[in-house]
Protein backbone atom coordinates (compact mmCIF):
# COMPACT_ATOMS: atom_id res chain seq x y z
CA UNK A 1 0.00 0.00 0.00
CA UNK A 2 1.09 3.51 -1.24
CA UNK A 3 2.28 5.50 2.15
CA UNK A 4 1.26 9.63 2.30
CA UNK A 5 3.65 11.22 4.52
CA UNK A 6 1.25 14.06 5.98
CA UNK A 7 3.99 16.62 6.14
CA UNK A 8 5.21 16.16 2.50
CA UNK A 9 1.44 16.84 1.75
CA UNK A 10 1.38 19.91 4.04
CA UNK A 11 4.70 21.11 2.87
CA UNK A 12 3.63 20.54 -0.85
CA UNK A 13 0.24 22.66 -0.12
CA UNK A 14 1.95 25.40 1.40
CA UNK A 15 4.06 25.53 -1.67
CA UNK A 16 1.31 25.89 -4.31
CA UNK A 17 -0.18 28.36 -2.02
CA UNK A 18 2.90 30.49 -2.30
CA UNK A 19 2.44 29.79 -6.11
CA UNK A 20 -0.91 30.76 -6.07
CA UNK A 21 -0.45 33.83 -3.87
CA UNK A 22 2.39 34.93 -7.07
CA UNK A 23 0.17 34.02 -9.68
CA UNK A 24 -2.80 35.97 -7.92
CA UNK A 25 -0.45 39.08 -7.44
CA UNK A 26 0.44 39.08 -10.44
CA UNK A 27 -3.50 39.63 -11.71
CA UNK A 28 -3.66 42.46 -8.99
CA UNK A 29 -1.27 44.72 -10.63
CA UNK A 30 -2.63 44.23 -13.57
CA UNK A 31 -6.48 44.07 -13.76
CA UNK A 32 -8.22 47.18 -13.31
CA UNK A 33 -8.61 48.76 -9.76
CA UNK A 34 -11.96 48.50 -9.87
CA UNK A 35 -12.21 44.53 -9.31
CA UNK A 36 -11.43 44.24 -5.63
CA UNK A 37 -10.77 41.57 -3.72
CA UNK A 38 -7.54 40.12 -5.43
CA UNK A 39 -5.27 41.42 -3.01
CA UNK A 40 -6.89 40.09 -0.34
CA UNK A 41 -7.14 36.26 -1.87
CA UNK A 42 -3.48 36.65 -2.53
CA UNK A 43 -2.35 37.94 0.95
CA UNK A 44 -5.02 35.27 2.07
CA UNK A 45 -2.53 32.58 -0.01
CA UNK A 46 0.78 33.95 1.81
CA UNK A 47 -0.46 33.34 5.34
CA UNK A 48 -1.28 30.07 4.16
CA UNK A 49 2.24 29.34 2.07
CA UNK A 50 4.20 30.96 5.93
CA UNK A 51 1.77 29.09 7.84
CA UNK A 52 2.05 26.04 6.81
CA UNK A 53 6.46 26.39 6.37
CA UNK A 54 5.97 26.89 10.55
CA UNK A 55 3.79 23.84 10.84
CA UNK A 56 6.07 21.43 8.79
CA UNK A 57 9.20 22.24 10.80
CA UNK A 58 7.11 20.79 13.65
CA UNK A 59 9.85 19.00 15.56
CA UNK A 60 12.59 21.42 15.13
CA UNK A 61 10.82 24.43 15.97
CA UNK A 62 9.32 25.35 19.01
CA UNK A 63 5.74 24.11 19.33
CA UNK A 64 4.51 28.05 19.86
CA UNK A 65 5.72 28.71 16.34
CA UNK A 66 4.97 25.06 14.82
CA UNK A 67 1.89 24.53 16.39
CA UNK A 68 0.53 27.86 17.74
CA UNK A 69 1.16 30.59 15.89
CA UNK A 70 1.31 28.00 12.41
CA UNK A 71 -2.37 27.40 13.03
CA UNK A 72 -3.01 31.15 13.51
CA UNK A 73 -2.10 32.13 10.39
CA UNK A 74 -3.78 29.10 8.09
CA UNK A 75 -6.99 30.17 10.27
CA UNK A 76 -6.20 34.06 9.48
CA UNK A 77 -5.24 33.36 5.89
CA UNK A 78 -8.26 31.02 5.06
CA UNK A 79 -10.21 33.97 7.03
CA UNK A 80 -8.82 36.89 4.58
CA UNK A 81 -9.89 34.63 1.77
CA UNK A 82 -13.58 35.53 2.93
CA UNK A 83 -12.74 39.44 3.47
CA UNK A 84 -11.27 39.37 -0.49
CA UNK A 85 -14.65 37.30 -1.48
CA UNK A 86 -16.85 40.05 0.38
CA UNK A 87 -14.30 42.89 -1.34
CA UNK A 88 -15.00 41.30 -4.48
CA UNK A 89 -18.70 40.86 -4.25
CA UNK A 90 -19.14 44.67 -2.77
CA UNK A 91 -19.99 43.28 0.80
CA UNK A 92 -18.64 45.22 3.88
CA UNK A 93 -16.50 42.66 5.96
CA UNK A 94 -16.64 42.83 9.50
CA UNK A 95 -13.00 42.41 10.34
CA UNK A 96 -12.80 43.15 14.17
CA UNK A 97 -15.39 40.99 15.23
CA UNK A 98 -13.92 37.97 13.23
CA UNK A 99 -10.39 38.40 14.14
CA UNK A 100 -11.63 38.48 17.96
CA UNK A 101 -13.22 34.87 17.22
CA UNK A 102 -10.48 33.63 15.63
CA UNK A 103 -7.80 35.37 18.23
CA UNK A 104 -10.28 33.84 20.87
CA UNK A 105 -9.75 30.57 19.29
CA UNK A 106 -6.40 30.71 19.13
CA UNK A 107 -5.53 31.25 22.73
CA UNK A 108 -8.12 28.37 24.16
CA UNK A 109 -5.94 26.32 21.35
CA UNK A 110 -3.02 27.49 23.28
CA UNK A 111 -4.25 26.10 26.18
CA UNK A 112 -4.27 22.92 25.39
CA UNK A 113 -1.03 22.44 23.76
CA UNK A 114 0.93 24.29 26.84
CA UNK A 115 -1.24 24.35 30.26
CA UNK A 116 -3.56 21.24 29.65
CA UNK A 117 -2.26 19.61 26.42
CA UNK A 118 -5.25 17.78 24.67
CA UNK A 119 -5.15 17.50 21.04
CA UNK A 120 -8.22 16.71 20.39
CA UNK A 121 -9.98 19.16 21.58
CA UNK A 122 -7.71 21.72 19.75
CA UNK A 123 -8.59 19.86 16.63
CA UNK A 124 -12.37 19.83 17.34
CA UNK A 125 -12.26 24.07 18.00
CA UNK A 126 -10.14 24.15 14.67
CA UNK A 127 -12.73 22.08 12.95
CA UNK A 128 -15.65 24.25 14.10
CA UNK A 129 -14.05 27.47 13.36
CA UNK A 130 -13.00 25.86 9.79
CA UNK A 131 -15.88 24.52 9.24
CA UNK A 132 -18.51 27.63 10.13
CA UNK A 133 -15.84 29.92 8.50
CA UNK A 134 -15.92 28.05 4.96
CA UNK A 135 -19.93 27.59 5.38
CA UNK A 136 -20.35 31.34 5.91
CA UNK A 137 -17.77 31.89 2.64
CA UNK A 138 -19.85 28.99 0.98
CA UNK A 139 -23.01 31.11 1.60
CA UNK A 140 -21.75 34.40 0.28
CA UNK A 141 -20.97 33.00 -3.40
CA UNK A 142 -24.47 30.91 -3.17
CA UNK A 143 -25.83 33.93 -2.23
CA UNK A 144 -24.33 36.47 -5.62
CA UNK A 145 -25.64 33.33 -7.53
CA UNK A 146 -23.50 30.71 -8.69
CA UNK A 147 -24.72 31.08 -12.57
CA UNK A 148 -21.07 31.02 -14.49
CA UNK A 149 -18.84 28.05 -13.80
CA UNK A 150 -16.03 29.89 -11.67
CA UNK A 151 -18.96 30.66 -9.55
CA UNK A 152 -19.99 27.18 -8.88
CA UNK A 153 -16.70 25.66 -8.58
CA UNK A 154 -16.17 28.13 -6.15
CA UNK A 155 -19.17 27.76 -4.07
CA UNK A 156 -18.61 23.35 -5.08
CA UNK A 157 -15.73 23.61 -3.13
CA UNK A 158 -16.33 26.11 -0.19
CA UNK A 159 -19.24 23.26 0.49
CA UNK A 160 -16.78 20.45 0.02
CA UNK A 161 -14.12 22.34 2.72
CA UNK A 162 -16.94 22.96 5.39
CA UNK A 163 -18.30 19.33 4.68
CA UNK A 164 -14.81 17.89 5.53
CA UNK A 165 -14.27 19.63 8.74
CA UNK A 166 -17.73 18.74 9.97
CA UNK A 167 -17.08 14.60 9.10
CA UNK A 168 -13.84 15.10 10.69
CA UNK A 169 -15.25 16.77 13.92
CA UNK A 170 -17.84 13.52 13.84
CA UNK A 171 -15.36 10.75 13.29
CA UNK A 172 -13.03 11.98 15.94
CA UNK A 173 -14.86 11.26 18.29
CA UNK A 174 -15.25 7.83 16.64
CA UNK A 175 -11.97 6.69 15.05
CA UNK A 176 -8.54 7.04 16.45
CA UNK A 177 -7.28 10.64 16.93
CA UNK A 178 -3.49 10.57 16.98
CA UNK A 179 -1.08 12.68 18.41
CA UNK A 180 -0.88 15.67 16.12
CA UNK A 181 -1.31 16.71 12.64
CA UNK A 182 1.39 14.45 10.79
CA UNK A 183 -0.50 11.05 11.78
CA UNK A 184 -0.29 8.59 9.13
CA UNK A 185 -3.46 6.85 9.75
CA UNK A 186 -5.38 6.42 6.20
CA UNK A 187 -8.38 8.74 7.06
CA UNK A 188 -6.35 11.04 8.62
CA UNK A 189 -4.27 11.39 5.15
CA UNK A 190 -7.05 11.48 3.27
CA UNK A 191 -8.50 14.43 5.08
CA UNK A 192 -5.27 16.82 4.85
CA UNK A 193 -4.67 15.65 1.54
CA UNK A 194 -8.23 16.38 0.62
CA UNK A 195 -8.40 19.99 2.01
CA UNK A 196 -4.73 21.01 0.50
CA UNK A 197 -6.35 19.99 -2.82
CA UNK A 198 -9.55 21.79 -1.79
CA UNK A 199 -7.41 25.20 -1.11
CA UNK A 200 -5.42 24.43 -4.68
CA UNK A 201 -8.67 24.25 -6.00
CA UNK A 202 -10.11 27.24 -4.28
CA UNK A 203 -7.09 29.55 -5.53
CA UNK A 204 -7.91 28.70 -8.86
CA UNK A 205 -11.52 29.29 -8.62
CA UNK A 206 -10.46 33.27 -7.61
CA UNK A 207 -8.46 33.03 -10.41
CA UNK A 208 -11.22 32.11 -12.24
CA UNK A 209 -13.66 34.56 -10.84
CA UNK A 210 -11.27 37.42 -10.91
CA UNK A 211 -10.87 36.60 -15.10
CA UNK A 212 -14.62 36.26 -15.76
CA UNK A 213 -15.21 39.58 -13.64
CA UNK A 214 -12.38 41.12 -16.09
CA UNK A 215 -14.28 39.63 -18.98
CA UNK A 216 -17.88 40.62 -18.21
CA UNK A 217 -16.41 44.52 -18.24
CA UNK A 218 -14.43 44.16 -21.31
CA UNK A 219 -17.50 42.83 -23.23
CA UNK A 220 -19.23 46.06 -21.32
CA UNK A 221 -16.73 48.42 -22.60
CA UNK A 222 -16.90 47.28 -25.83
CA UNK A 223 -21.06 47.37 -25.99
CA UNK A 224 -21.30 50.72 -24.06
CA UNK A 225 -20.44 54.26 -24.36
CA UNK A 226 -18.66 55.13 -21.56
CA UNK A 227 -20.18 59.06 -20.83
CA UNK A 228 -23.43 57.94 -21.11
CA UNK A 229 -23.67 53.80 -21.00
CA UNK A 230 -25.94 53.83 -23.95
CA UNK A 231 -24.78 50.69 -26.48
CA UNK A 232 -21.93 52.04 -28.79
CA UNK A 233 -22.76 52.30 -32.74
CA UNK A 234 -21.70 48.77 -33.58
CA UNK A 235 -23.54 46.98 -31.06
CA UNK A 236 -26.51 49.05 -32.52
CA UNK A 237 -25.86 48.25 -35.63
CA UNK A 238 -25.26 44.18 -34.72
CA UNK A 239 -28.60 44.69 -32.88
CA UNK A 240 -30.44 46.18 -35.83
CA UNK A 241 -29.39 43.60 -38.54
CA UNK A 242 -30.64 40.53 -35.83
CA UNK A 243 -33.87 42.10 -35.29
CA UNK A 244 -34.17 42.85 -39.01
CA UNK A 245 -33.51 39.40 -39.67
CA UNK A 246 -36.12 37.95 -36.79
CA UNK A 247 -39.07 40.05 -38.73
CA UNK A 248 -38.07 38.68 -41.96
CA UNK A 249 -38.29 35.22 -40.51
CA UNK A 250 -41.63 35.78 -38.30
CA UNK A 251 -43.48 38.61 -40.34
CA UNK A 252 -43.32 41.56 -37.74
CA UNK A 253 -42.36 45.27 -37.99
CA UNK A 254 -39.83 46.81 -35.83
CA UNK A 255 -39.31 50.63 -35.61
CA UNK A 256 -36.26 52.92 -35.80
CA UNK A 257 -35.98 56.38 -33.96
CA UNK A 258 -33.32 58.60 -35.30
CA UNK A 259 -32.92 60.88 -32.33
CA UNK A 260 -30.52 64.14 -32.58
CA UNK A 261 -30.99 66.95 -29.83
CA UNK A 262 -30.91 70.23 -31.00
CA UNK A 263 -28.65 73.55 -30.95
CA UNK A 264 -26.52 71.40 -28.96
CA UNK A 265 -23.68 73.23 -30.00
CA UNK A 266 -24.93 76.51 -28.34
CA UNK A 267 -25.96 74.44 -25.11
CA UNK A 268 -22.29 73.51 -25.09
CA UNK A 269 -21.36 77.70 -25.59
CA UNK A 270 -23.73 78.84 -23.28
CA UNK A 271 -22.82 76.67 -20.31
CA UNK A 272 -19.67 74.84 -21.25
CA UNK A 273 -18.87 71.10 -21.97
CA UNK A 274 -19.34 69.36 -18.84
CA UNK A 275 -23.14 70.73 -18.60
CA UNK A 276 -23.40 69.41 -22.29
CA UNK A 277 -22.39 66.20 -21.27
CA UNK A 278 -24.84 65.91 -18.51
CA UNK A 279 -27.87 66.74 -20.63
CA UNK A 280 -26.60 64.01 -23.05
CA UNK A 281 -26.79 61.67 -19.95
CA UNK A 282 -30.09 62.84 -18.93
CA UNK A 283 -31.45 62.70 -21.82
CA UNK A 284 -30.03 58.54 -22.44
CA UNK A 285 -31.54 57.73 -18.89
CA UNK A 286 -34.89 59.97 -19.82
CA UNK A 287 -35.01 57.57 -22.99
CA UNK A 288 -34.29 54.09 -21.09
CA UNK A 289 -37.19 54.84 -18.32
CA UNK A 290 -39.77 55.26 -21.37
CA UNK A 291 -38.67 52.27 -23.41
CA UNK A 292 -39.62 48.98 -22.70
CA UNK A 293 -37.65 46.04 -21.86
CA UNK A 294 -36.57 44.60 -24.92
CA UNK A 295 -36.12 48.27 -26.71
CA UNK A 296 -32.42 49.32 -26.93
CA UNK A 297 -31.16 52.57 -27.37
CA UNK A 298 -27.66 53.40 -28.95
CA UNK A 299 -25.15 56.45 -29.14
CA UNK A 300 -24.46 56.86 -32.58
CA UNK A 301 -22.12 59.86 -32.44
CA UNK A 302 -22.02 63.00 -30.16
CA UNK A 303 -25.98 63.88 -29.96
CA UNK A 304 -27.14 61.63 -31.90
CA UNK A 305 -29.27 58.48 -30.59
CA UNK A 306 -30.81 55.55 -31.81
CA UNK A 307 -34.07 53.43 -30.29
CA UNK A 308 -34.11 50.31 -31.65
CA UNK A 309 -38.37 49.35 -30.93
CA UNK A 310 -38.83 45.60 -31.88
CA UNK A 311 -42.65 44.41 -32.65
CA UNK A 312 -43.64 48.06 -33.38
CA UNK A 313 -45.83 49.19 -35.65
CA UNK A 314 -45.79 53.03 -36.99
CA UNK A 315 -48.42 54.22 -34.59
CA UNK A 316 -46.78 52.53 -31.45
CA UNK A 317 -43.14 54.07 -32.32
CA UNK A 318 -44.82 57.55 -33.03
CA UNK A 319 -46.05 57.40 -29.72
CA UNK A 320 -42.94 56.62 -28.02
CA UNK A 321 -41.34 59.00 -30.15
CA UNK A 322 -43.80 61.71 -28.87
CA UNK A 323 -43.47 60.65 -25.58
CA UNK A 324 -39.66 61.49 -25.59
CA UNK A 325 -39.82 64.78 -27.41
CA UNK A 326 -42.41 66.31 -25.03
CA UNK A 327 -40.36 64.42 -21.42
CA UNK A 328 -37.06 66.02 -23.12
CA UNK A 329 -38.90 69.60 -23.25
CA UNK A 330 -40.35 69.39 -20.15
CA UNK A 331 -37.26 67.95 -18.13
CA UNK A 332 -37.11 70.61 -15.20
CA UNK A 333 -33.26 70.49 -15.18
CA UNK A 334 -31.70 73.12 -16.96
CA UNK A 335 -30.10 73.85 -19.39
CA UNK A 336 -33.06 73.29 -21.51
CA UNK A 337 -33.03 71.05 -24.38
CA UNK A 338 -35.05 69.92 -27.50
CA UNK A 339 -34.81 66.91 -29.51
CA UNK A 340 -35.91 66.25 -33.22
CA UNK A 341 -37.15 62.75 -33.68
CA UNK A 342 -37.06 60.75 -37.13
CA UNK A 343 -39.31 57.75 -37.03
CA UNK A 344 -39.63 54.58 -39.24
CA UNK A 345 -40.41 51.34 -39.86
CA UNK A 346 -39.19 47.72 -41.43
CA UNK A 347 -41.63 48.36 -44.96
CA UNK A 348 -40.05 46.13 -47.40
CA UNK A 349 -38.52 42.97 -47.77
CA UNK A 350 -35.17 44.39 -48.52
CA UNK A 351 -34.84 46.53 -46.20
CA UNK A 352 -31.39 46.61 -44.63
CA UNK A 353 -30.30 47.81 -41.80
CA UNK A 354 -28.57 51.06 -43.98
CA UNK A 355 -31.73 51.73 -45.86
CA UNK A 356 -33.51 51.56 -42.55
CA UNK A 357 -31.35 53.94 -40.80
CA UNK A 358 -30.89 56.51 -43.57
CA UNK A 359 -35.00 56.66 -43.97
CA UNK A 360 -34.95 57.06 -40.32
CA UNK A 361 -32.35 59.85 -40.80
CA UNK A 362 -33.74 61.72 -43.86
CA UNK A 363 -37.25 61.76 -41.15
CA UNK A 364 -35.18 63.38 -38.41
CA UNK A 365 -34.02 66.09 -40.69
CA UNK A 366 -36.93 67.00 -42.38
CA UNK A 367 -38.09 67.42 -38.63
CA UNK A 368 -34.70 69.33 -37.88
CA UNK A 369 -35.92 71.70 -41.39
CA UNK A 370 -39.64 71.94 -39.70
CA UNK A 371 -38.46 73.84 -37.04
CA UNK A 372 -37.27 71.22 -34.32
CA UNK A 373 -38.57 69.75 -31.52
CA UNK A 374 -40.72 67.41 -33.47
CA UNK A 375 -41.57 64.06 -34.72
CA UNK A 376 -41.61 63.58 -38.57
CA UNK A 377 -41.71 60.14 -40.07
CA UNK A 378 -40.86 57.63 -43.00
P1 LIG B 1 -28.93 70.91 -34.67
O1 LIG B 1 -30.13 71.36 -33.97
O2 LIG B 1 -28.95 71.24 -36.12
O3 LIG B 1 -28.68 69.44 -34.46
O4 LIG B 1 -27.72 71.72 -34.06
P2 LIG B 1 -26.58 71.16 -33.16
O5 LIG B 1 -25.84 72.33 -32.59
O6 LIG B 1 -27.13 70.20 -32.18
O7 LIG B 1 -25.71 70.32 -34.17
P3 LIG B 1 -24.18 70.32 -34.52
O8 LIG B 1 -23.96 69.03 -35.25
O9 LIG B 1 -23.79 71.60 -35.22
O10 LIG B 1 -23.41 70.29 -33.14
C1 LIG B 1 -23.36 69.18 -32.31
C2 LIG B 1 -22.51 69.56 -31.15
O11 LIG B 1 -22.44 68.48 -30.21
C3 LIG B 1 -21.08 69.86 -31.52
C4 LIG B 1 -20.23 69.14 -30.53
O12 LIG B 1 -19.34 70.01 -29.88
C5 LIG B 1 -21.22 68.63 -29.51
N1 LIG B 1 -20.82 67.35 -28.95
C6 LIG B 1 -20.53 66.20 -29.59
N2 LIG B 1 -20.21 65.23 -28.72
C7 LIG B 1 -20.26 65.78 -27.48
C8 LIG B 1 -20.02 65.28 -26.16
O13 LIG B 1 -19.69 64.12 -25.94
N3 LIG B 1 -20.19 66.16 -25.13
C9 LIG B 1 -20.57 67.44 -25.34
N4 LIG B 1 -20.72 68.23 -24.28
N5 LIG B 1 -20.77 67.93 -26.56
C10 LIG B 1 -20.65 67.12 -27.63
MG1 LIG C 1 -27.97 68.37 -32.87
MG1 LIG D 1 -26.01 65.98 -34.69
Amino acid sequence: MIQIDPRTVILLGGVQSGLMSLVLYSLKRSYPASIKGIGEWAAALLLVFVGTGLATGHGRLHDFFSVSIARFLIVSGLYLAYVGSQRFFGVKPRVRAWMTLITGVALIQMWFTFVQPNYHARLALANILAGYLFAVHALLVFKQGASTFARGLTLGVLAAMSAIQWMRLVTSFIWPMGQDVFETAPHHVVYVTSLVFCILLLSVSMVLMATERLRTKLEHLAKHDSLTNALTRRHMNEACAQELERCRRHGRSMALLVMDLDHFKSINDSYGHQAGDLVLVNFVSMVNALLRQPDQLGRFGGEEFVALLPDTSLDEAILVAERIRAACALAEHPPACTVSIGVTTNQKDKDTVDTLLARADAAMYRAKASGRNRVETA
